[in-house]
């Protein structure tokens, strides 16, 4: 079968993986000119800053088994890194719930790394906008978009397509398929503002990533606290779900300004940056995932997947839902046509 993917982050990858392993010729559609979605790495002249997915947890054996063979080959690392919760300066022990105590593992030499290990010998289409997906007869042409071509391409035909993007980014594609487009409309999801920090020289502040409470920040971690990552004092602090909801259309420098001081205030530190530079994520995270692990329509032969599916797992929005999603989406496809 010809199968088209669009979207190249963690759930499209694997699902193109197990579908080529199975004998399909795949084709993966990526917006944007790097691959991984939101298991981000920004390359700066200071070193990588992970901005997107901070680590990830695995909760079921599929995950599980599927880690212990990345770190094998080398891809991925445990995370053990010092956590604490601030509250106004003030250092306290990380809480101790189930979920905080699951190993961490981050991907390496940064979190984009596991994305573009999983793209060797996949035919990804990089800097390609799919922006319609049509019915003709029983297969699917695609209408892509390039910055660098003034015209819209065709693409395909396709035996069946599979959107492996945000649920808000798969509805306006669904329009063939309104049920499918129904069942999307139900995930919801946060936005998150990510700033990215540099220091000349350590700010020794004994931990290595917190809980932040009372702040707009949620989260703060030393990237160089990770496996691999170039020496230096790198920073990532994520606002929080109400923050960055709050402040969506926030003009970029306030919202730099808002957050850097909300970081010097968390940790105690008045050290200035010597970088500074931030990120808005339109889809962070979902917050509403639906159930199920993925939408398949036998009859049409069409998909969606990514992490705003359950998946078996309690809540959404992680890394794990999205390899388990994904990997649901392939095994549907292999069940329909066998
Ligand atoms: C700031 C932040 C922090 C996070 N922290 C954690 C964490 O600590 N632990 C954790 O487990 N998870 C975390 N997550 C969530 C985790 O990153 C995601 O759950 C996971 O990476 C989602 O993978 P995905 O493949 O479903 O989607 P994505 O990674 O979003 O992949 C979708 C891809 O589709 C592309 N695309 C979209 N529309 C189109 C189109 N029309 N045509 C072509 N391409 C298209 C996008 O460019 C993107 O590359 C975090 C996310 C963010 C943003």
């Amino acid at each position: 079968m010809y199968i088209a993917i669009v979207g190249a982050g963690l759930a499209g990858l694997i699902c193109a993986r197990q579908l080529q392993e199975q004998g399909n010729h795949v084709v993966v559609y990526e917006k944007n000119g790097e691959i991984s979605g939101r298991m981000s790495t920004r390359q700066t002249e200071l070193g990588g800053f992970d901005y997107g997915a901070q680590y990830f947890t695995a909760s079921s054996e599929n995950f599980k088994k599927a880690i212990v063979a990345w770190r094998k080959a080398g891809w991925v690392s445990a995370w053990d890194g010092k956590l604490v919760s601030l509250e106004n300066g003030e250092v306290k022990p990380a809480d101790r719930s189930a979920e905080r105590l699951k190993q961490r593992y981050v991907a390496v030499p940064g979190m984009s790394a596991l994305g573009q290990q999983l793209a060797q010998g996949l035919d990804i289409r990089t800097e390609q906008l799919v922006k319609r997906i049509e019915a003709h007869g029983d297969q699917w042409l695609l209408t892509v978009g390039s910055d660098a071509v003034p015209i819209d391409a065709s693409a395909g035909p396709f035996d069946a397509v599979i959107l492996a993007v945000p649920a808000a980014q798969a509805i306006p594609l669904l329009k063939a398929a309104p049920k499918l487009a129904t069942q999307a409309e139900q995930a919801r999801f946060a936005p998150c503002w990510a700033l990215m920090l540099g220091f000349q020289d350590s700010l020794d502040l004994g931990y290595d990533g917190a809980w932040v409470q009372s702040s707009r920040l949620a989260w703060i971690a030393r990237d160089a606290s990770k496996q691999q990552r170039r020496p230096g004092e790198h920073w990532v602090a994520l606002a929080s779900a109400a923050w960055s909801i709050e402040h969506f259309d926030d003009d970029v420098e306030r919202a730099k300004e808002k957050l850097l001081k909300a970081f010097h205030d968390a940790t105690g530190s008045q050290v200035q940056p010597i970088y500074a530079t931030i990120h808005r994520w339109r889809f962070a995270q979902a917050t509403q995932p639906i159930p199920g692990e993925c939408l398949w329509d036998g009859r049409q032969r069409v998909g969606a997947c990514g992490d705003w599916f359950a998946a078996g797992l309690e809540g959404g929005g992680r890394v794990e839902n999205a390899y388990l999603s994904g990997l649901a989406m392939a095994e549907s496809l292999r069940l329909a046509v066998h």
